[in-house]
């Protein structure tokens, strides 16, 4: 909520006159806000799967003496299982990246090697799903930065590529830099976003389909976990889109020499 928070103290003073202390509580309220519904948002969201786990358990007892019945009902426990165990993985990755405590461990990173890692971990995808996946732009950009986080960064924006793109479309990744700034833009041909959803889609658990969303294993918190990155890495996400004509996600960076360059002395720049 946008409301304000005070602590107020009222103390008598002499003359009829009195004082008001005030203080301002906003932060610390909306803060724990923020938490209390994290919360209650990964309670709801780990019912789902525990909950269809445990029926389907039930319905596979029930159906005991038909082998058949029971092995349809313990695959869908094992894709409960594969999603539950994908949703606390996605939960803790992303209380890690929002503990205020954090220290990234910031040393150069080759852009273009987290590109291919980020790329090979969605490659079996890609081809179950008929997408070609096509990379371009420039070498040897580097950036400040955490190697396994900014592949995690880029992964969930492939599969969203992937995941929101109908078969025998393409996927392109970009990597160039301007003015200082890397960046890694992912363009897809999918369905495409309206701008009220556009503006939204980074918020935790948002999704724009929940239905649609759950059947191709997203658990809405993958675009809040690349806003997170980008953040510790003084950066940002964005995005573009058309309704029906795809969409572009850029991740942005500062430059690695732009970082190198604050550190050489001013008649070095002149
Ligand atoms: P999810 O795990 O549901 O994909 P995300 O946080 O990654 O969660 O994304 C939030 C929502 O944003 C998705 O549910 C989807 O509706 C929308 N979205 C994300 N990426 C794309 C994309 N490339 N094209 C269309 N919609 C997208």
């Amino acid at each position: 909520s946008d409301r304000l928070a005070f602590d107020v103290r009222v103390a008598p003073l002499t003359g009829g006159r009195v004082l008001v202390l005030a203080e301002d509580r906003t932060a610390e309220r909306r803060v724990e806000e923020v938490r209390r519904d994290f919360v209650a948002n990964v309670s709801h969201e780990l019912k789902t799967p525990v909950g269809a786990i445990a029926l389907l358990a039930e319905t596979a007892a029930d159906a005991a003496d038909d082998p058949d019945a029971v092995r349809h009902f313990s695959a869908g426990m094992q894709r409960e299982s594969i999603r539950l165990s994908a949703l606390v993985q996605e939960i803790i990755e992303l209380s890690r990246l929002q503990a205020p405590e954090r220290e990234v461990d910031f040393v150069e990173v080759a852009l273009d090697g987290v590109v291919a890692e980020a790329v090979d971990r969605v490659r079996v995808e890609a081809e179950a799903r008929d997408v070609t996946v096509v990379v371009g732009g420039e070498k040897e950009l580097r950036v400040l930065g955490d190697h396994a986080l900014l592949v995690t960064a880029l992964r969930n924006l492939l599969d969203n590529a992937l995941r929101y793109s109908p078969t025998g479309t393409r996927v392109s990744v970009g990597v160039r830099e301007m003015e200082g700034i890397a960046e890694i833009a992912v363009v897809d041909q999918g369905v495409g976003l309206s701008s009220e959803d556009a503006s939204r889609v980074f918020e935790r658990f948002y999704r724009v389909d929940p239905a649609r969303s759950r059947e191709t294993g997203g658990t809405g918190l993958g675009l809040s976990i690349v806003k997170h990155v980008a953040a510790n890495h003084g950066g940002e996400v964005r995005v573009w889109s058309t309704p029906g004509r795809g969409s572009t996600f850029t991740l942005r960076i500062p430059a690695a020499e732009n970082a190198q360059d604050s550190t050489s002395s001013p008649i070095d720049r002149a």
